[in-house]
């Protein structure tokens, strides 16, 4: 039997303390709630519902990681859609003509690896894949770039890597993991388009919420365009959900203003930083095998401390030549290799956000990796199988960062969450 919810890109990690808190959230939605399609016809985005808003606007405020003032909201279900509506607001123009050549979506790599397949998925005359931004030149026509920090897969701060240089690019920033959980927050965003989303926040990625801070009020228009004609808007029902959880969120951060760790912030913080202890602890000596990035300490404003990072996700890298997902995986633990994030397969990725006993599970295996050469390997896995944690192959194996489950404990085997 295959056993494991530890799942790409599902931020269980957050499980535990919304078990502890979370009848603060509990919210009542009556029979006559939620009939229109409509939430604020004065506004530009006009299937928000106004609560929403205004907890967004409240929580950036309060933790100081974006710039609001200025900005037009635009809902999403999840910022995955978003980032589809900003793709169509860009590469149109304002004459909603079709530009002769599809326009150019890079990214540096290593890039999270939806971007690909969302650009491509529809097979669009209005843009296309170009790749990594670091390879790509952008002087001859207009481009999107999609900057992403922290990065996922790498944790990395990034900015523009190829727009500003040639000054034919548009923007779209990926902020989903710019929160104190994971990273200091150094100073308020202040971008074009800035995508940020309820499932990195606050853990809640099946409300499907996310949101876009949009300076120009025409792209703003053509991102809810987008949404209208493609989904009507965003369930009412999520959004004021979503509108409860980043209230009582931001109320908890005013009244724990002089002490940030007792947040929800503060907290997630702490849990992260002793994951990636943990994680760093079980590699220490197995350098001949992979390392992790090292992320400098900051200084966070929010926190009003110094702190390391501590990504959602763990990028090992392994010796040249070496498989690294492939070597996880004969370790029973199965990751989401370099080549999906536009890199070398020396590179695997580990979700650092999943359930605690399956996040145990793994560094148990992980810190049983053992340090042979090659002739060696073949030797024992003739006489018992190098495969550490009692696995054979078919057994008990963890995913981290390669699927999803169901929540009950049974793997789908189709479903891809990154
Ligand atoms: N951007 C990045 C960088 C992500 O990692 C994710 C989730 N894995 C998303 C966007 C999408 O999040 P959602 O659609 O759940 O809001």
């Amino acid at each position: 039997m295959w056993v494991s919810t530890f799942c790409s890109g599902d931020p269980s990690v957050f499980e535990p303390y919304w078990r502890k808190n979370g009848g603060k959230c509990t919210i009542t939605i009556s029979g006559h709630d939620s009939l229109s399609y409509f939430s604020d016809p004065n506004s530009v985005c006009w299937y928000m519902e106004p609560e929403l808003q205004e907890a967004i606007r409240r929580v950036h405020r309060v933790v100081g990681n974006a710039e609001t003032e200025g900005c037009h909201v635009v809902a999403g279900t999840g910022s995955t859609v978003l980032f589809q509506a900003a793709l169509y607001a860009l590469s149109t123009s304002s004459s909603s003509s079709v530009a002769a050549e599809p326009m150019k979506v890079v990214c540096a790599a290593p890039y999270y690896s939806q971007y690909k397949e969302q650009v491509e998925l529809l097979q669009s005359r209005l843009y296309e894949w170009g790749g990594d931004a670091e390879t790509f030149d952008g002087s001859a026509a207009p481009f999107i770039e999609v900057v992403t920090s922290p990065n996922n897969p790498d944790g990395s701060l990034r900015e523009a890597a190829v727009a500003n240089k040639t000054g034919n690019g548009k923007l779209i920033h990926d902020l989903a993991y710019y929160w104190p959980n994971y990273t200091p927050i150094t100073r308020p965003a202040d971008y074009d388009i800035m995508l940020f989303t309820l499932t990195k926040c606050t853990g809640h990625a099946g409300s499907r919420i996310g949101w876009a801070l949009v300076k120009d009020v025409e792209v703003a228009k053509k991102m809810t365009t987008f949404m209208q004609i493609t989904t009507i808007g965003v369930s009412k029902d999520s959004q004021l959900r979503a509108a409860k959880i980043l209230n009582v969120v931001a109320e908890d951060c005013e009244q724990h203003a002089a002490d940030a760790d007792k947040t929800f912030f503060g907290e997630s913080r702490k849990l992260m930083a002793e994951r990636w202890e943990k994680l760093r602890e079980a590699v220490k000596d197995k350098k001949d095998v992979f390392t992790l990035p090292k992320y400098p300490k900051r200084y966070c404003n929010f926190s009003g401390r110094y702190f390391q990072p501590a990504p959602a996700f763990g990028w090992l890298e392994c010796k040249e030549g070496c498989d690294a997902s492939a070597l996880m995986k004969a370790h029973n633990v199965l990751t989401r290799g370099g080549e999906t994030f536009g890199v070398s397969s020396r590179y695997t990725r580990i979700s650092m956000i999943g359930r605690e006993e399956e996040f145990e599970r793994f560094i148990e295996r992980i810190s049983g990796i053992q340090c042979v050469d090659e002739e060696d390997e073949e030797e024992e896995e003739e006489e018992e199988g190098l495969v550490v944690m009692n696995g054979n192959n078919g057994g008990d194996v963890i995913r981290l960062g390669n699927g999803t489950s169901n929540g009950h404990g049974k793997w789908l085997e189709q479903v891809e969450v990154q």
